[in-house]
Order: structure tokens, then C-alpha cells, then sequence
């Protein structure tokens, strides 16, 4: 399908609305219709409930229905990572079964891939999947889920051969969450949330049918889903139609629940947005040190989000989620730290205090504790920067003596 231009797509847009959209609809009939109309994610392929449309159709078609009153597809980690990941790799069978539930909200997903003993190291993790008659036994333990507490299936990677080098003994499967040999455990944060957990496999079950990709070939399954994970930005609830209706209802319920984990996410960012608001309250925007380190940040921020826009234009143009998405993560971290180190210089000792008579009311003091998440998730900045050394500047690789060694020959930590 060639895609019309966006005072095109919004005037059909409309008119589908307005044939269909009825507030007290239940939620999961809405989603049918977006899925059978291709309007919950046009960008995806017309075979697979989209339109064939370039990327930055989802962009417009989303907030335009919010603008008409409407609601769009779920948000989450099945919409950003696991459907773009089931459509680069997955076989027809596994899309036909996997991509519309996530599209219509009846599956939520998690990822399942750091360990104890692998995170920056990924390709050294030691879950173990074994092949037995129909299905494959998981065995090991993974650390970090964000949301694997309501999660309905996991990415899950982990290692099918021990015999052959570590990136090349990996598959990438679609593990149903709720079944005996899934344990979830929920983390305390020092931040007190508790957006993680730690995964327990014994004897999980995975139908042969859910390796997404080849076995053995999950190295660059995982390389898509972590290139997606890369261009995430700030992450805000939809500003749903304020009105009562059954659809409406559900939509906020489906979305209060999905950023309840998240709602520690705009302090691990900096809160950038709030220096300013903060110098005034604290009397030192007449400040000259602070004034300068104020403009620096936003600087520092501006340029970012522009950097983030040159990358969503060159994306619109059919390029894939490439390097841009590094430089970008990157930014998003030393806008992060440099914030959190204004806040800290407009506070002074009173950083450290929270509860209501504390600066902005306990914000600045979880911004400092939350904010070193920031260049961890999703890739440290130290790793961000090897890729950027060697896939943008072209240096040499870093060394890596255990490349080419069988896996089971590599001693390993923990
Ligand atoms: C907010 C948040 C959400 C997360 N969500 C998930 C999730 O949903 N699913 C999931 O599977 N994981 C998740 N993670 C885990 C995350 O992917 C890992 O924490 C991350 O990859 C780093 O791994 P690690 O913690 O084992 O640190 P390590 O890999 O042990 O790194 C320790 C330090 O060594 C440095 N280092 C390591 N290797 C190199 C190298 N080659 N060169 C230079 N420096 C190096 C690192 O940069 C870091 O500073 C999440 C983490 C956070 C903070």
C-alpha cells in the first residue's frame, strides 16, 4: 500500500473513527477493529494487521487518535520490542499466533535476558535450553525483568550449545510466563520501587514451535530487539479522553498498570524540566554559576532531542534503527547525570532530604538515586561507547579473547 500524506492519513483516519469508535465499546472489540484496519500499527506489514506504511505513520496515526477521543494500540514492551522482533525473525505459524494478541492487548511481554553473571556480556549467558521430544526444557536464572511480574509471555535467550563459540550457541524462544517452572520475584529498588524482578527457570516448558528465528541463531534476534530497546525515548502514559465509557476506562486501567512500574522514569531521566522551576523556588536563579550550569543542560538537551528527530526523519526515509540510536542513549544519560548535578548544586545538603519539606517535594532527592539507572538499562554507557567506537568511528574491535573459544571451555564469573 503507498502511504498518503499526513493531512491524508488523518482526514481517513477520522472517517474510521467516526464509522467505529464508540466510548462504551469494550476495549478488546476496539482493538480488533484497529487490528483488522491496520490503523493500530500501520507500520507494520498489511499480512500482519498493519498497512505497509513507513514508521513515522505510527507516530501521527497514535496521537491522532488520542486528538479524536479514541484509543491506540498498548503500550509496552510487546508493541516496542517483542512484535518488531516477531516480525523480523519469527516463522508465519509463531507471527500468526503471537503478533495480533500483542497488538490487541490480550498479551503483555517481558524481557528475559540479563543474568547474574551476563549483562554487559550477554552472549556469555549460561540458561540453558534443552531439546526433549516436543518441546525445550529451560533451566537457570534471569535477573532485571522490568515487568515480568504481569508479563504474559518472555523474550527469553539462552543457551541451546555449549560446544560451539558463545554468540553462536544461542536461540532466541517466546516463553509462556505462566506455567509451574516460571518463578518470578519482585526486587526492592533503593528508591524504594520496584519495577524488577528476578527470574527463576526449572524445567520451564517452551513449545518447539516458539524458537523465534534459527536455533543456534539468536545472536541476531537479540541484536534486533536490543536495536528497537535503543530508540527508546521518555516513556509518558497516553492522555486519554478524560470522559467516562467502558473503552476509555479499560484503556486507563490497561495503562495505569503498565506505568505503575515506570512512574520512578521521568526522576531517572534528570527532570531537566524542573531546573529551572527549582533555581526560583531555591532563590539562586540570579545565581552566575548556576545560571551557566542551567544553560549548559538545556543545551545539552535540546540538541539531543534534535539529534532524536534527525534519527526519527532518517528512519521515516526506510533506514533501519541504526548507530544514531547509541549517540542518542548516550546523550540521554550525561543529560541525566549533569541534571541530577544541577539539582544537587541549586539544593545543596537539602539534596539529601525527602518527604514534603524537602526540595520539590522528595523529587530532587529520587532524582539522585534513580538517575545511574539511567546508563545501565538497555546497555551501559561504557558498552554505548564500544559501539560507537567501532560501528561509527570505524576503530579496531575490542579484544576479545574468548570469541572463538567452545563456550564450555571459557571459564567464567559467578
Ligand atoms: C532500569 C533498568 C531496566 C532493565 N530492564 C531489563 C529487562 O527488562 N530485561 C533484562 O534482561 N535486563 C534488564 N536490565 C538489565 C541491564 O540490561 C543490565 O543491567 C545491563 O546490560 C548491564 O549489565 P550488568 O548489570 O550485568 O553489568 P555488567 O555487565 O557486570 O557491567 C559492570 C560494569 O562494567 C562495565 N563493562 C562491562 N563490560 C565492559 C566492556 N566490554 N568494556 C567497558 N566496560 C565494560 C559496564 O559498563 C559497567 O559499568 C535493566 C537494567 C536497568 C538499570
Amino acid at each position: 500500500m503507498t502511504e498518503p500524506g499526513p493531512q491524508e492519513i488523518r482526514a481517513e483516519l477520522a472517517d474510521f473513527v467516526g464509522r467505529n469508535w464508540n466510548p462504551d465499546m469494550p476495549l478488546r472489540d476496539w482493538r480488533e477493529l484497529l487490528a483488522d484496519s491496520g490503523w493500530g500499527a500501520p507500520s507494520w506489514p498489511e499480512r500482519w494487521h498493519g498497512r505497509g506504511w513507513p514508521d513515522w505513520t505510527d507516530d501521527i496515526v497514535a496521537a491522532e487518535l488520542i486528538a479524536l477521543g479514541a484509543v491506540g494500540a498498548p503500550v509496552g514492551l510487546g508493541m516496542s520490542l517483542a512484535a518488531p522482533t516477531l516480525l523480523a525473525h519469527g516463522s508465519d505459524k509463531l507471527k500468526e499466533q503471537l503478533v495480533r494478541p500483542i497488538l490487541t492487548g490480550e498479551q503483555t511481554w517481558c524481557q528475559l535476558f540479563s543474568e547474574p553473571g551476563a549483562g554487559s556480556d550477554l552472549a556469555g549467558l549460561s540458561t540453558s535450553a534443552v531439546r526433549d521430544g516436543d518441546q525445550w526444557d529451560v533451566n537457570g536464572q534471569k535477573v532485571w525483568n522490568t515487568s515480568a511480574h504481569h508479563a504474559d509471555m518472555g523474550m527469553l535467550l539462552a543457551r541451546s550449545d555449549s560446544q560451539v563459540p558463545k554468540h553462536r550457541g544461542l536461540t532466541y524462544f517466546a516463553l509462556p510466563m505462566r506455567q509451574p517452572g516460571v518463578e518470578v520475584r519482585p526486587l526492592r529498588q533503593m528508591n524504594f520501587h520496584a519495577s524488577f524482578n528476578e527470574v527463576f527457570l526449572t524445567d520451564a516448558h517452551v513449545p518447539l514451535d516458539n524458537v523465534i528465528g534459527e536455533v543456534g541463531g539468536g545472536w541476531p534476534v537479540a541484536l534486533t530487539t536490543l536495536a528497537y530497546e535503543r530508540r527508546f525515548g521518555a516513556m509518558r502514559p497516553p492522555a486519554y479522553d478524560p470522559r467516562r465509557g467502558r473503552a476509555l476506562d479499560e484503556a486507563r486501567a490497561e495503562s495505569d498498570a503498565h506505568f505503575a512500574v515506570y512512574s520512578w522514569y521521568p526522576q531517572r531521566a534528570g527532570r531537566s524540566d524542573l531546573v529551572i522551576e527549582h533555581a526560583r523556588a531555591a532563590g539562586v536563579a540570579g545565581d552566575q554559576v548556576i545560571r551557566q550550569a542551567i544553560a549548559r543542560l538545556i543545551i545539552l538537551q535540546r540538541v539531543s532531542a534534535w539529534t532524536s528527530e534527525r534519527a526519527r526523519t532518517a528512519r521515516a526515509r526506510g533506514a533501519r534503527p541504526g548507530a544514531e540510536g547509541s549517540i542518542g542513549k548516550l546523550a540521554l544519560s550525561n543529560i541525566a547525570r549533569e541534571s541530577a548535578r544541577v539539582h544537587a548544586m541549586i539544593a545543596r545538603a537539602q539534596a539529601l532530604l525527602a518527604g514534603p519539606d524537602s526540595p520539590l517535594n522528595g523529587i530532587v532527592a529520587e532524582v539522585l538515586i534513580s538517575v545511574p539507572a539511567q546508563s545501565i538499562a538497555g546497555g551501559t554507557d561504557e558498552i554505548q561507547k564500544n559501539i560507537l567506537a567501532e560501528k561509527v568511528l570505524g576503530l579496531p574491535p575490542e579484544i576479545r579473547t574468548d570469541k572463538d573459544l567452545p563456550f564450555a571451555q571459557i571459564h567464567r564469573r559467578g
